[in-house]
């Protein structure tokens, strides 16, 4: 007999629907939703008070990531990053895999498989990053990929040592389309980025802050456009991920006007943060390095009105955390770009704080309801990537990933707190009235009331079936 678990008191919300159900749990899927008074269970989750909600699906993070000159590794490994995910509610995570200039990709594929399931307690998927020099070789091991369940793969228009040429786009969306596969972009022009950061580091324009001042708008805007542009050209749909601009909003929303299949994604701290929180900094500036860059403060209305009407699909975090100090148990951090901000690492941290911030934000601020909210952080992106109805939704047959979310907490978030290995936090200080109270990875208890109960190891990898570019 599987195990028997009960949800029992909560109010069940998705993407369409609201409405009280007790949830029944045989094993690792859900088996029945209703007046569960009838049924007996080995283990009941008492949800009264709480909304009851698919566990959320972060389709971009960056665990054990090494950067691409290979001197420095982000400060969280498949074990640091699947716990704090976990504690945020989030119980899917597709991270990427990159090969080594002497490596080929399924055996890159294969080391970051052995580590992820060593490691992860929460469930992950992989989008492999198409390198620069992709020719026919590596496109036939992509595809052998895809048909193992790595069915987006991810394209840089940005970054020396890992942005692809047109050349390699048109290819390689060409494969996409060929192979059922989701292309993702990073869409920046590269080659701008790169000339606008000479133009500053002769000046001796070298702060911190700078990095922002070398990642334009309209270097954002270009590369949505070409890449569109290449998409429609071969056939293929297109996924652009952390917009970041306004520009790059109405570049996306433009071609969704004239049913182009283009999504995008955006991540809080585009919505949260801003260049005004840190134009002023000196080397705690690095604390919000990434790219494209978080940028100013009148940008972000933009973007959350991009999410409201659709033109944004999904919120990922892009988590890529790096510590300010330097631990002696890591490779260089953020402070290895001490005043010069062009070897300041990229990534800023917030898988765990995704939902929380962006219920507080988005639901209790008044600008979605709480089925927008779902939806972005859950259902869509499991549709965009190949893993629903298994992820992102709860319906009987569906993975028991479950998220008992309390809408009354009263939390502070704060570096102390947080279970990522970075050493701060952007949203220090906020405090948020909704947070998780029990969160569920089929069907086990991976934790409860700020308490970790899932061993290292127990996550696995999800082969992911094709996109569902559907609306
Ligand atoms: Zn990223």
């Amino acid at each position: 007999m599987p195990k028997r678990t009960l949800i029992r008191g909560g109010e069940v919300v998705t993407p369409t629907d609201r409405f009280r159900a007790d949830v029944l749990i045989e094993g690792e899927r859900i088996t029945a939703l209703g007046d569960g008074a009838q049924w007996d269970a080995d283990t009941i989750v008492d949800a009264a008070g709480c909304l009851v909600m698919p566990g959320g699906v972060d389709t971009h993070t960056h665990l054990e990531h090494m950067s691409a000159n290979g001197l420095t590794r982000t400060a969280d490994d498949f074990h640091s990053g699947t716990v704090s995910a976990a504690f945020g509610g989030t119980t899917t995570i597709v991270d990427f895999v990159r090969a080594r200039p002497d490596q080929g990709m399924y055996d890159a594929f294969q080391r970051r498989l052995e580590s992820a399931e060593a490691q992860c307690v929460v469930d992950f998927g992989f989008h492999p990053i198409v390198p620069p020099t992709a020719g026919d070789a590596t496109f036939d091991e992509l595809a052998r990929l895809a048909r193992e369940g790595a069915t987006s793969w991810k394209f840089f228009m940005s970054y020396p040592g890992t942005m692809v040429d047109d050349r390699v786009l048109i290819q390689g969306f060409r494969r996409c389309a060929e192979e059922g596969v989701l292309p993702m972009v990073h869409a920046e022009n590269g080659t701008l980025v790169a000339d606008a950061t000479q133009r500053l580091l002769s000046d001796n324009q070298t702060a911190e802050h700078q990095h922002h001042a070398a990642h334009s708008h309209v270097a954002e805007r270009e590369a949505v456009h070409r890449a569109v542009t290449i998409a429609e050209s071969v056939g293929s749909p297109l996924f652009v991920v952390h917009v970041s601009s306004r520009l790059a909003a109405e570049e996306i929303a433009r071609h969704q006007a004239r049913d182009f299949a283009v999504f995008g994604e955006t991540c809080p701290q585009y919505l949260l943060t801003s260049y005004e929180d840190y134009a002023g900094l000196g080397f705690e500036a690095a604390a919000y390095v990434c790219s494209p860059p978080i940028r100013e403060r009148a940008n972000q209305e933009d973007l959350w009105h991009a999410l409201q009407t659709g033109v944004i699909s999904t919120l990922g975090t892009d988590h890529a955390a790096f510590t300010l100090s330097q631990p002696d148990d890591l490779p260089p951090q953020k402070p290895q770009g001490r005043g010069y901000f062009p070897k300041i690492p990229n990534g800023v941290p917030g898988v765990e704080d995704r939902l929380m911030v962006i219920w507080e934000a988005g639901v209790v601020g008044g600008r979605f309801d709480v089925h927008r909210f779902v939806d972005l952080v859950a259902t869509r992106p499991a549709k965009l990537f190949g893993l629903y109805p298994r992820k992102g939704t709860l319906t009987p047959g569906s993975d028991a990933d479950v998220l008992v979310w309390d809408p009354a907490a009263d939390h502070t978030i704060t570096a102390a707190g947080h279970h990522t290995r970075a050493d701060y936090n952007l949203y220090e200080g906020m405090r948020v009235s909704g947070r998780p109270r029990h969160v569920l990875s089929r069907g086990d208890i991976v934790v409860s009331d700020g308490e970790l109960h899932a061993p290292a190891g127990r996550g696995r990898y999800l082969a992911r079936a094709t996109s569902d570019t559907s609306r």
